[in-house]
C-alpha cells in the first residue's frame, strides 16, 4: 500500500472525493466547450456525466472554422487550466498528505484528459482544431473532415497496438485492456464521422428537388467523452441539404 499510515475510511473518503473532483472536472472541460458554442448561438442538448466519463451534445456543427478552433481548444485549454490549480495545490500541501495526493492525482489526470484530446485526429479536440484548419486553408468542409477521420482511424489503430503489446507482450493487462478499448470507442466514432460525411457528399450530388427524403438524426444521437478523451460534436446526419455555393456545413434539416 502506498499510504500505510492512513485508515481505511481516510482512503475510502479520498476515493470518493477524487471521484467526485474527477467528474467535475469532465464536466468543467465539456462545459468549456458548450459555452463557447452557445457564444456562437449553436444549443447545446445535453451533457451526461457516467461512471467513467461524460456525453455532451450540441445540435449542430460550426458555420465557419473560427468557430470550430476555438469550440474545440476551449476544452483542454480549460483542463491545463485545472493542471495548473491542481498542480499549484499539490507542490504546495506537505508530501504525503491527503490533500497532496488528491490534488497531486487530479494534476495528473487533467494533464492526461488534455493532452490526450489534443491528438490530431478527429473525432478528438485535437482533430477538430486540425479540421477546422485545414477547412480554413482549403475551404472544403467535406475533404477536411474526410482526411481528420483517416487520421483519427490511424491512432485508434495505433492505440490498439499498443494496448495488444501492454496486455500480451509487457503484461500490463489493465493499461492493455484500456487503451485497446480507448482505441476500439476512436475508431468506431471516427469511423460515423467518416461515413455521415462520405453519405452527406452523396446527398449534395442529388438536385434540390430530390433531396425530399430527408435524414433525421436518430434520436439518442450523441457525443461522448471518457477519462482520457472528452470530445464534443453533433449529429452529422441532421446536415442533409445540398450546400453548394457554402463553405461551412449544410444547414439542419427542418423536422417534418
Ligand atoms: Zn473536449
Amino acid at each position: 500500500m502506498r499510504y500505510p499510515q492512513w485508515t481505511s475510511r481516510q482512503l475510502w473518503s479520498l476515493g470518493l472525493l477524487t471521484s467526485v473532483l474527477f467528474f467535475g472536472s469532465v464536466l468543467f472541460h465539456e462545459l468549456s466547450h458548450s459555452i463557447v458554442a452557445r457564444h456562437y448561438r449553436i444549443p447545446v442538448a445535453s451533457i451526461t456525466l457516467f461512471f467513467f466519463g461524460g456525453i455532451a451534445r450540441i445540435t449542430r456543427d460550426p458555420d465557419r472554422a473560427g468557430q470550430e478552433f476555438l469550440i474545440a481548444a476551449a476544452g483542454p485549454a480549460s483542463s491545463y487550466l485545472l493542471t495548473g490549480a491542481f498542480g499549484i495545490l499539490a507542490v504546495s500541501t506537505p508530501n504525503g498528505s491527503m490533500l497532496n495526493a488528491l490534488t497531486t492525482w487530479l494534476a495528473w489526470t487533467n494533464l492526461g484528459l488534455a493532452t490526450f484530446n489534443l491528438l490530431p485526429g478527429f473525432p478528438l479536440d485535437g482533430g477538430r482544431i486540425f479540421r477546422s484548419i485545414i477547412w480554413g486553408i482549403t475551404k472544403n468542409y467535406s475533404r477536411s473532415t474526410r482526411i481528420a477521420a483517416r487520421i483519427g482511424q490511424a491512432i485508434a489503430y495505433g492505440m490498439m497496438a499498443l494496448g495488444a503489446y501492454w496486455a500480451f507482450v509487457a503484461h500490463s493487462s489493465v493499461n492493455g485492456i484500456w487503451f485497446i478499448f480507448l482505441g476500439w470507442f476512436l475508431l468506431t466514432a471516427a469511423r460515423q464521422s467518416y461515413s455521415q460525411i462520405a453519405t452527406q457528399g452523396a446527398l449534395q450530388g442529388l438536385r434540390a428537388a430530390d433531396t425530399r427524403v430527408r435524414l433525421r438524426a436518430p434520436a439518442g444521437a450523441r457525443i461522448w467523452s471518457f477519462p482520457m478523451a472528452g470530445s464534443w460534436g453533433s449529429c452529422a446526419l441532421r446536415r442533409c441539404r445540398p450546400s453548394r455555393g457554402r463553405t461551412g456545413p449544410p444547414p439542419p434539416c427542418k423536422r417534418r
